[in-house]
């Protein structure tokens, strides 16, 4: 670390409020810093490493991608691109697929569709309704859509058309809905607030009031997605399909890109409504096909149900407070507020926790952890919070 954060502080805009530590390597669930301490990486690049690191199948995708072609244009045909959308239409729903380069641009493209759509379907509806405290990214409109103040406020004009609502109220949505109302967005389980997952009924009820009022559902499944939560996706608990999918962190392994899917009904785009330069570039895409690959061959979906299960128990036994979460994607929420506290002592003694906010701890470790780490993992947190 010598001299590293006064160059950061330097050189970098201050968006960030990071952990004194620079990590250099990793291997499956550990990452080491420059001294070579190790650490156990609860927080798998937020939920984005999901082979864990330095993944023998990953890491051959990648090298012989780039030595064949990085990137062109989509002004061009690419295998890799077509391939990657048919297999997440195979694992999702009928679809196609738009591809981006981060979360934020996933949901762009999904706002876009829905003013589209509302344009095309419902008299000019333009407007979203969305969820207090949720989080769909940090461009104007998503962080406009996302229901945090803090995040939005200072950069006012604000894009109109977001409507927000209590999460997990279904008779919110709907005095919320109006003639201007296009879509509804919503994540199926609320991450960046501390892991809150969808109340039972509550997607199955979007999906119904959807289908009534004439709206599209999107449901933002950047975090969720990809198996995180015991499913490809976690609207397949709930055994409904939007008709529009977001997807991006695990998608690549840690390779930037997002996805949109939309379905037939919500597909409204034409040539010239929508782009991205690197969106869906050869590079990103054979990444994610490994990943793809990976999570079906080593079965981590299945994996990542039991050891989900496996770590939300291990946290309770600790009895510090309440655990919260599906699958892989799990809160422990204290009854002390020192998440903060908590998070920096677990790094001295080797552990990477996210704390979200001042009670909650979350916990995206990669899809690959097994039992022994968990372990690990729940002594350390019961030494420096018991
Ligand atoms: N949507 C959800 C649910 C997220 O959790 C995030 C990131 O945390 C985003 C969107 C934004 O993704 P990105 O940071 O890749 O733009």
């Amino acid at each position: 670390m010598e001299g590293l954060a006064g160059l950061e502080s330097q050189y970098l805009m201050h968006t960030f409020r990071r952990q004194p530590v620079n990590l250099t390597r990793g291997s499956g669930c550990w990452v080491y810093d420059e001294d070579g301490k190790e650490y156990l990486d609860m927080v798998g690049g937020i939920a984005v490493n999901a082979l864990g690191h330095g993944h023998p199948t990953l890491t051959q995708a990648i090298t012989e991608q780039a030595s064949d072609l990085i990137h062109v244009s989509n002004l061009y045909y690419s295998r890799p691109q077509v391939e990657l959308a048919r297999r997440l239409v195979e694992l999702a729903f009928p679809s196609r697929v738009f591809f981006a380069n981060s979360g934020a641009e996933a949901n762009e493209a999904a706002i876009k569709l829905a003013r589209k759509w509302g344009r095309l379907n419902r008299a000019g509806a333009f407007e979203i309704i969305t969820a207090i405290d949720s989080f769909h990214g940090r461009t104007l409109a998503t962080v406009t859509a996302g229901g945090k103040d803090a995040y939005s406020a200072p950069f006012g004009p604000l894009p109109g058309g977001f409507v927000h609502v209590p999460f997990n109220d279904l008779d919110a949505v709907k005095a919320a809905t109006t003639a201007s109302t296009a879509a509804i967005m919503i994540e199926p389980i609320l991450g960046e607030v501390g892991v809150i997952p969808a109340a039972a009924g509550y997607l199955a009820g979007l999906r119904r009031w959807c289908d009534e009022a004439n709206l599209l559902l999107i449901l933002d499944e950047v975090q969720t997605g990809m198996g995180r939560t015991g499913r490809w996706f976690a609207h397949q608990h709930a055994g409904i399909t939007p008709d529009v999918m977001t997807l991006a962190k695990a998608l690549g392994g840690g390779v930037p890109i997002g996805a949109c899917l939309a379905n037939p009904r919500a597909d409204v785009f034409e040539p010239g409504d929508h782009g991205s330069t690197f969106g869906g570039n050869p590079l990103a895409c054979r990444t994610a096909l490994a990943v793809i690959e990976v999570i079906e061959s080593e079965g981590l979906i299945g994996h990542a149900a039991e050891m989900g299960e496996l770590l939300a128990e291990s946290l309770g036994s600790l009895e510090l407070g309440t655990v919260r979460g599906l699958g892989l994607m799990q809160a422990l929420v204290l009854d002390q507020p020192h998440a903060k506290e908590v998070q920096a002592a677990a790094l001295d003694a080797g552990l990477i926790v996210n704390a979200v906010t001042e009670r909650t701890l979350r916990f995206v470790p990669p899809l690959v952890i097994n039992p022994a780490q968990i372990d690990q993992a729940t002594r350390v947190l019961k030494a420096v919070a018991g």
